[in-house]
């Protein structure tokens, strides 16, 4: 039975630790490590036993947050002397309601009660609402490294109080890195905290496509009112204004007119004020008068936490050692970084097989022809010490699960041999490209069915079983993959 009594005070105990956490990180990573985390039990020796949903959570918040953890726990209960880890899966299903809402936990009273209304509009004035912004584009989302800071707080302190000393807030660097991501994060924050405010957001390009249009069509005075009349005004890409004379013109009367009532101005651009040589001088002088500040390509260790955060928001399990290799690969844009990742997984998903860094180096060769791929070798099949037959497999799962040659083939059904013999089948289906008859026949004249159950019973064990996930790399990697 389930002492209901232990659970709940367990969970008042745990919010308590969360709420103390809270203040001392950034909101963003307090949401991504510690929503679906649980407080499970306190064992004989006083530890406290900490559920998360999966081994990346547990890896990362073990090295960054144990002391935090352990702190804030003897705080709350000085009897707690020590923390545990487990991994429960199940607090990652998107419908699990066991861990603790973080989102309830704030140091802001604000955010706490506050229902968030209409997140993925944006007011156009007159009470017309639109969806244009992103509502996967907020402050929560961003990763963010020590590269990032600035531009995060910068956006962080103007959603706060929008038309206070960061206005107008600039923000320029390469494609790819996240500007529009926190521009939009922007208006999202201000829409959640003040529902009523006028947002708008626009890209430059259709800024000017809508001058261009009220020209011809004569609705000049509309157009202008619209955007006369926000609260928050976004531009993105403004160097797509070059040259563009009407519209920068357009566009310096908009601006001038919402500065002096104090509106907040958000622009971003590619690079500095100071080199946007194409653009009247008059304007880009006026952009630097509040703050500029620059986004750069994350570090390494920020890019593994951007791919360890998407893989938690898509619910997939990838082996560190993968997302490390990947992160180690992508130089150009956050962009790039998703996209290898997906299609990584993609491609893992469509073969019904775990992503490897093998697999991942075969993508980057496809992606990237003439690129040169950091700590793996490509050509590294070639090599000695390759499995290329059954027999190979079957040896260095047996050595791996140690269990003898004898068991794999024989008709034992105890999970100690059975799962190292289905983990040999489903290798050599998909790692050797066998045909189900000639497994079946390898394995002592069984039934090709047999052999398909197999794959079958460890494709679905992959998508729980961390543990089954990571002996399969390791095995994988003494094949050779
Ligand atoms: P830009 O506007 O600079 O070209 P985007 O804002 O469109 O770039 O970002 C590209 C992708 O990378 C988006 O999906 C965005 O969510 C993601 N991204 C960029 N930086 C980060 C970050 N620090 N944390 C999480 N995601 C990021
Ligand atoms: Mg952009």
């Amino acid at each position: 039975m389930i002492d209901t009594k232990a659970t709940s005070g367990l969970k008042d105990l745990w919010v308590n630790v969360l709420t103390r956490i809270e203040p001392t990180i950034t909101r963003t990573n307090f949401v991504t490590w510690f929503q679906k985390t649980v407080a499970i039990k306190t064992t004989k020796k006083g530890s406290l036993v900490i559920g998360v949903p999966n081994a990346f959570a547990e890896s990362w918040i073990r090295e960054k947050y144990a002391v935090k953890i352990l702190q804030a726990v003897k705080e709350v209960d000085e009897k707690i002397d020590g923390i545990e880890f487990e991994i429960v899966n199940r607090l990652a299903d998107k419908e699990n309601i066991e861990g603790v809402d973080v989102s309830t936990i704030s140091s802001r009273p604000e955010k706490k009660v506050r229902k968030v209304r209409n997140k993925s509009e944006v007011c156009l004035g007159n009470g017309v609402r639109s969806k244009i912004l992103n509502p996967r584009y907020t402050l929560d989302t961003f990763v963010v490294g020590k590269d990032n800071r600035l531009p995060h707080a910068a956006a962080q302190a103007v959603g706060k109080m929008p038309g206070g000393i960061y206005n107008p807030l600039y923000i320029y660097g390469g494609v790819g890195l996240g500007k529009t991501h926190l521009l939009q994060s922007i208006g999202n924050e201000i829409l959640k905290l003040s529902p009523e405010k006028t947002v708008r957001y626009i890209t430059a390009e259709k800024f000017v496509s809508e001058v261009v249009d009220s020209i011809t069509t004569r609705n000049m005075a509309k157009f202008k009112a619209q955007y006369r009349t926000v609260d928050v005004f976004l531009i993105d890409d403004i160097q797509f204004f070059a040259r563009k004379n009407s519209s920068q013109q357009e566009f310096f009367h908009t601006f001038n007119e919402l500065y002096d009532a104090n509106k907040q101005i958000v622009l971003t651009s590619d690079r500095p004020p100071s080199e946007l040589d194409d653009l009247d001088k008059r304007l880009t002088s006026r952009f630097g008068m509040g703050m500029v500040t620059e986004i750069l390509m994350p570090d390494f260790e920020a890019k593994v936490a951007i791919l360890q955060s998407k893989c938690m928001q898509n619910g997939a399990i990838v082996d560190n050692e993968v997302l490390e290799f990947i992160a180690a690969n992508v130089n150009s844009s956050v962009r790039e970084l998703e996209g290898v990742l997906r299609q990584v997984l993609a491609e893992a998903k469509l073969e019904n097989r775990v992503a490897t860094v093998a697999s991942s180096a075969a993508v980057f060769k496809k992606l990237f022809k003439a690129k040169e791929i950091i700590g793996y070798e490509i050509d590294k099949k070639k090599n000695e010490g390759i499995a290329t037959t059954s027999r190979d497999v079957m040896e260095i799962v047996s050595g791996y699960y140690r269990v003898t040659m004898d068991e794999i083939l024989g008709e034992k059904r105890n999970r100690e041999v059975l799962i190292p013999r289905q983990v040999c089948m489903y290798l050599i289906r998909h790692e050797l490209d066998e045909s189900l008859e000639k497994i079946g026949g390898d394995f002592g004249g069984r039934n090709h069915t047999t052999v398909m159950n197999a794959c079958k019973k460890i494709i679905q064990k992959l998508d729980k079983d961390q543990k089954l996930v990571k002996d399969i790399n390791a095995i994988k990697r003494e094949m050779g993959l």
